[in-house]
């Protein structure tokens, strides 16, 4: 039985607890809810907040349940494999050091030591951290292209190519809306 701590935010004050069927899995997800301060503060979107500490296995979430840690636009980026237009993501021009964690799970995925300006206006590495980056084939539109995805939950995060710099000659171009930053 894994437990699954969410806290949700809507305008009315309930707790209460309900199990959620997953697949196979007896998986049990408490929901709590609670007063929502994001709605008093008149903020439309993203209401929810969830224990993202508490998941033991991403791979297995309901899309009801991602919605619930993601926006809508992170939602179609990470679990639908959509593509945030260029020059429009947060990060691609983000200069700091630090790390790059995935949105959806927290997991370590590049570091600012690795980032160059590619020139694309998707934010662009090249090198990911260790195993945490999963490299799959995509034919999908008519290319062979390799996605890169999140190895904890899977989670599209971009394409790799191999036009980059040295020393890997490796481009992660990486959307924006896929990932967070740890400034360190
Ligand atoms: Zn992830």
């Amino acid at each position: 039985m894994k437990n699954i701590a969410i806290l949700i935010c809507i305008p009315f004050f309930i707790q209460c607890s309900q199990t959620i069927a997953s697949g196979s899995s007896d998986k049990k997800e408490v929901v709590t809810n609670s007063i929502s301060k994001a709605r008093e503060n008149n903020e439309s979107h993203h209401l929810t907040l969830v224990q993202k500490d508490s998941i033991k296995d991403f791979t297995n979430l309901s899309e009801a349940t991602w919605r619930k840690i993601l926006t809508e636009e992170e939602f179609q980026i990470l679990r639908k494999k959509g593509t945030e237009r260029a020059f429009t993501g947060k990060f691609n021009d983000n200069k700091k050091e630090g790390i790059y964690v995935c949105k959806g799970c927290d997991t370590k995925l590049f570091s600012s030591n690795t980032k160059f300006d590619s020139g694309t206006g998707w934010p662009s590495f090249y090198d990911k951290i260790e195993s945490n980056v999963e490299e799959k084939q995509d034919n999908s539109y008519g290319m062979q292209r390799i996605e890169v995805v999140c190895n904890t939950c899977k989670g599209h995060l971009g394409h790799v190519f191999n036009d980059g710099p040295k020393p890997t000659e490796l481009r992660y171009c990486i959307n924006s809306l896929s990932l967070d930053f740890k400034e360190q």
